[in-house]
């Protein structure tokens, strides 16, 4: 049976954009986009048409480009337009967020002006607890909470890193300048490999020219065009296996 023909078993858990399901006896989960939008921790709901599908395809494009500059990810392969099919990971309860450029919470936490270039790329960990609203950790707590053991933690800053090196001059030259982004990993077989999904629902993209918002800022603050945002970011980067690099 090949991969595209899995079959969809019970769903295991629904989160705010995807949902995953048991497959047929492997070691493998299939993970289902929607078009579900949410922020501010839940607080504010709705929906960008076709987000799920672009999404989809766009982690799919993501991975497979992370995979061949050689960072292992949870993908295997995309099913259909909402469909990809993933190694089923033990995802490691912290958001892991690079930064090139201030935006957001770290802009409102710092005082830097929204668009502030960074001297280094930053590094930062949330815990997931949407109860308490993803704090930020430190190395130490995420270790005291259990989280990871603390060479986890540093072979994930390490992996995110290398994520922001292959990312970063990849989209620039597509004229996207990737402003910051956020990771989940998962274990596998020992191995800690990039899990969930990279989208414009989890990174922030500026058009390199202009500095126009094409990702989840637009849902989020009220800017309208989200759906043509993510499609815009869907036709300058499209599939990656297309793209001859
Ligand atoms: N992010 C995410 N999920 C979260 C929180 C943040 O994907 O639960 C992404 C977000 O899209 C952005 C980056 O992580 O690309 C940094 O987000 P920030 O901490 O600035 O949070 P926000 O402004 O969304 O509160």
């Amino acid at each position: 049976m090949s991969d595209k023909n899995v079959e969809k078993g019970a769903m295991l858990y629904e989160g705010k954009a995807k949902q995953v399901y048991e497959t047929s006896g492997r070691d493998l989960v299939i993970i289902h986009f929607k078009d579900d939008a949410t922020a501010f921790n839940g607080k504010k709901k709705g929906r960008i048409e076709d987000k799920g599908i672009i999404n989809n395809k766009l982690s799919a494009s993501f991975f497979r480009l992370l995979e061949s500059a050689g960072v292992a990810t949870h993908f295997v392969t995309r099913i259909n337009d909402r469909d990809m099919l993933c190694r089923n990971v033990k995802i490691i309860p912290l958001e892991v967020i690079v930064r090139n450029v201030a935006a957001g919470s770290l802009a409102k936490r710092t005082g830097q002006a929204e668009g502030t270039a960074l001297d280094e790329p930053l590094v930062e960990l949330t815990y997931k607890d949407d109860a308490r609203g993803d704090p930020l950790v430190t190395k130490e707590e995420a270790v005291s909470m259990g989280a990871a053991a603390p060479e986890e933690i540093d072979a994930i800053r390490g992996l995110a890193l290398q994520v922001n090196d292959i990312l970063y001059p990849y989209l620039l030259e597509k004229k996207l300048k990737l402003i910051d982004f956020k990771l989940e990993f998962g274990r596998s077989e020992e191995q800690i490999v990039v899990a969930d999904e990279i989208s414009p629902d989890t990174c922030r993209f500026w058009d390199s020219e202009t500095g126009e918002k094409l990702d989840k800022d637009r849902f989020r603050r009220d800017l309208g065009g989200a759906k043509e945002a993510y499609m815009e970011v869907w036709n300058r980067v499209g599939d990656f296996r297309l793209s001859g690099v």
